[in-house]
């Protein structure tokens, strides 16, 4: 079956990582955008949502399959995700404590986001760059884990050199200021009318 309708402004939704048909996270969100350019998706603080435990050792968690995962609160200032549709990365934006400035864009690897009856589903590759707030340095994260993840056999090095690509575009887009990801996130505040999304029943249904 496929889900091609537009979210609304607003709208609740479900976003889900699932690895061998198991999931392994679970973020109720607001829509804040779902254009054919862009979808932005914001977990406000406090919100709660399913954490995989074993952070420690995400390859060797995922290889033996062997995850839990539990319900925590999000802490800090909230989270804006910018996905360009069919993209192989988001950039998160997170805010320092006071909501004052943009602490760091983290451009996040990932499968692309696919649309389901209850919001999007997507899986994490590990690899990740963090862009300080002004744009004017940045790093990579999670290098080893990656590097890990290609030799221990969850993702083909063909692949991994995909995410690398996809990973040198998002830095390109986000240091240019590229469209979807001009400085005017850095200012944008949810809707004060909006109440904390939750996780709705069948959260962990596949
Ligand atoms: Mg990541």
């Amino acid at each position: 079956m496929s889900f091609t309708r537009p979210w609304s402004p607003g709208d609740h939704v479900l976003l889900r990582e699932v690895l061998n048909c198991k999931v392994l996270s679970a973020r109720p969100q607001i829509v804040v955008e779902d254009t054919p350019d862009l979808l932005a998706l914001w977990l406000p603080p406090r919100t709660i949502w399913m954490k995989p435990d074993g952070r420690d050792d995400p390859v060797g968690g995922r290889l033996a399959g062997d995850w839990n995962i539990s319900p925590i609160a999000w802490d800090g200032e909230g989270l804006l995700r910018l996905t360009k549709p069919g993209a192989l990365y988001s950039v998160l934006v997170l805010w320092s404590h006071g909501r004052e400035a943009v602490d760091r864009w983290y451009i996040n690897l990932e499968d692309p986001l696919r649309r389901t009856s209850f919001g999007f589903e997507f899986l994490d590759q590990l690899l990740d760059i963090v862009v300080a707030g002004d744009r004017q340095s940045w790093r990579w994260k999670d290098e080893d884990e990656f590097e890990c993840a290609v030799k221990a056999g969850l993702l083909t090095r063909q692949l991994a050199d995909g995410f690398r690509r996809a990973a040198d575009d998002a830095l390109t887009a986000v240091l240019g200021r590229v469209p979807p990801f001009e400085d005017h996130w850095a200012t944008w505040s949810p809707d004060p009318a909006w109440v904390l999304p939750r996780l709705p029943d069948g959260w962990d249904r596949l």
